[in-house]
């Protein structure tokens, strides 16, 4: 049995959210892997100190690319993507190629911190492979 791998990646406009998202459920958090793109990560760890998070790079430098790759590898089970549908971004074509790839490899993904509630409270600490 291993632990589930959950992946943290939040927008600019969305780290708030993010933030707020990991402090709530900082427990269930806590019996996970986590990773996360640089900042957002830094942002969880500020909020949470408990909380392990293994830090990408930011998302525009590769971040989203990196988690990507953890995702084709099959080393992340859950994607928490907070999407800022408002903002144009340099990376957008990062943001299409992770949400394609979690669509690849047919994991859990929330787009948005509603159905991030939901996906979370459907996952359990341990996988069974
Ligand atoms: P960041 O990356 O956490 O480093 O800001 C997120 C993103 O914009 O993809």
């Amino acid at each position: 049995m291993r632990r589930t791998a959950i992946a943290l990646v939040a927008h600019d406009a969305k780290k708030d959210a993010m933030a707020d998202f990991a402090a709530a459920h900082r427990l269930k958090l806590s019996a996970c892997d986590l990773f996360a793109t640089g900042t957002t990560g830094g942002r969880i760890m500020e909020r949470c100190p408990e909380l392990k998070v293994q830090r990408l790079k930011s998302g525009p430098l590769g971040g989203d690319q990196q988690i990507g790759a953890l995702i084709a590898e099959g080393r992340v089970d859950v994607l928490i993507f907070f999407v800022d549908p408002l903002s144009p971004l340099p990376h957008d074509v990062d943001v299409k190629a992770l949400t394609r790839l979690g669509l690849v490899y047919d994991i859990a993904m929330a787009l948005n911190p509603v159905t991030a509630e939901m996906v979370l409270a459907a996952t359990k600490p341990n996988r069974l492979s």
